[in-house]
């Protein structure tokens, strides 16, 4: 599922450059995740990368956006060709078609 950013966000800005999905963005008063375009980093890492950094552990799983490791795959593969970079044409990225997707 996506992640979200609760009110015990510091606004500290070193969630945002981590994001490989550019899901991180400033809201209203504090940063916010976009769920269309968090994959929780399936496809780009191992472990969220916002999570990692955040010293305040102000990011939590969404309950409002649960989703499968295939639908977030699904989501990154989407993304990746959205962005011009379908996966079957980059070397070396887990989300490569020809890699099996397991749950
Ligand atoms: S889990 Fe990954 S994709 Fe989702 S907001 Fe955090 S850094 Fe971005
Ligand atoms: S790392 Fe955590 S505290 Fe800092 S801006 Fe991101 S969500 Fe807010």
């Amino acid at each position: 599922m996506a992640l979200t950013i609760t009110s015990e966000c510091i606004n500290c800005d070193v969630c945002e450059p981590e994001c490989p999905n550019q899901a991180i963005s400033m809201g209203e008063s504090i940063y916010v995740i976009d769920p269309a375009k968090c994959t929780e980093c399936v496809g780009h890492f191992g472990e969220p990368q916002c999570v990692q950094v955040c010293p305040v552990e102000c990011i939590p799983v969404d309950p409002h956006h649960v989703e499968t490791r295939v639908q977030l795959m699904a989501k990154f593969v989407r993304l990746q060709a959205e962005a011009g970079k379908p996966v079957d044409t980059v070397e070396g990225l887990p989300g490569r078609a020809d890699v099996a997707i397991t749950p």
